[in-house]
């Protein structure tokens, strides 16, 4: 069989649940943004990897260097966030063609230690070879959160309300305009800053995870549609998710109406926002989102409820129900 009828998802099924058996107790392994291991009585480990290849996440000649480090760190950053810890160190291994400039290598360094620094975040090892075409970077980074307070994606509950931490779409918009060659506007160029510079929502995921209230949280990396879809299937829930309620932002809303992109499939299947999808009991909502306003000077967003279904979403557009195919980005199988 060959592997675009599998699917990334389904290549790793085949083999997750055979380790997770050798999992020691309160460890958490393959399944989640993070795995968590016990670092003493009072605190976890979390730990995630996340590789980028040219020409499958990049386009070498449309991000520059420093953009490219940014990013690297940024999208391991956001798994961190995901589970609400605070990251402690990080590695950085490379496969560079041997042709590289080392100007470029140094602005990729330059880029990845700015967000560092904003994190006060060591590098603290890794690995460099050669590679024969393509530039290959895996970053691993650790975190560290309170015992037992890092949040799964399969803490969801009946009722609980569905939110995000921002805008989606602006980061799919971006591609678009890099992919379709669109002119230098501002309103482009933001869109495709959000593309190349997201921000990992580390203070927000550790924020949240002050209230028990907060239950299931992941980051948005390959769209929603996709990415609740493993808060169901986690869960063992559905939800019903209305498509109107998704913030989008005024620039992507201008662009779209532009260059007639569809904005509610960019908002739900593009992917790579990095903001956070988190699952919210009712009753708390209210005053949880009034501190959360005094603490980031933004709202949090309600995008739809868990409900007691069978690990679907039911979108609703204006009340109504409306049929829509659940798609979000995954290696090997075709859109
Ligand atoms: P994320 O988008 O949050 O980085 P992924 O969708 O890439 O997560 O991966 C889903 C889960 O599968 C994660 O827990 C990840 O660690 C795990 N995983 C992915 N690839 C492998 C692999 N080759 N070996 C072991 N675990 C893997
Ligand atoms: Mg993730």
């Amino acid at each position: 069989m060959q592997l675009d009828k599998l699917g990334e998802f389904g290549f790793i099924e085949r083999f997750s649940e055979k380790f997770n058996t050798l999992l020691p107790t309160a460890s958490i392994g393959i399944g989640d943004d993070c795995a968590v291991i016990s670092a003493n009585e009072l605190e976890d480990y979390v730990i995630t990897t996340d590789m980028l290849i040219e020409g499958v996440h990049f386009l070498k000649d449309k991000i520059t260097s420093f953009e490219l480090g940014y990013k690297s760190l940024a999208v391991n950053l956001s798994d961190i966030a995901a589970m609400g810890a605070k990251p402690v160190a990080s590695f950085l291994s490379l496969g560079i063609p041997t042709t590289t400039q080392v100007e470029n290598l140094d602005a990729f360094m330059e880029g990845y230690h700015s967000l560092s620094e904003k994190h006060n975040l060591p590098l603290m090892g890794g690995d460099t070879t050669k590679s024969l075409k393509h530039l290959a970077i895996n970053v691993c980074v650790i975190g560290r959160c309170q015992k037992g307070e890092a949040r799964l994606r399969s803490m969801a509950k009946v009722g609980d309300l569905i939110c995000v931490t921002g805008n989606l779409g602006d980061s799919a918009g971006g591609l678009q305009v890099l992919l379709q060659e669109l002119e230098d506007s501002e309103c482009n160029k933001t869109l495709v800053k959000r593309h190349h510079t997201p921000t990992p929502r580390i203070d927000e995921g550790i924020w949240l995870t002050k209230y028990d209230a907060v239950r299931a949280m992941m980051d948005i990396s390959d769209g929603i549609s996709s990415d609740l879809q493993h808060i169901l299937t986690s869960s063992k829930k559905g939800a019903i998710i209305e498509i109107d309620k998704i913030p989008t932002s005024e620039t992507l809303k201008k662009q779209s109406k532009e260059y007639n992109w569809d904005i509610e499939e960019l908002s739900t299947s593009g992917g790579e926002d990095y903001e956070l999808l988190f699952t919210i009991d009712q009753d708390n909502f209210a005053e949880i989102n009034k501190q959360y306003q005094i603490e980031f000077s933004k709202k949090i967003f309600v995008i739809g409820e868990i409900t007691d279904g069978t690990s679907s979403i039911v979108w609703k557009k204006h009340g109504e129900v409306i049929n829509k195919k659940n798609t979000g980005f995954n290696h090997f199988t075709t859109k």
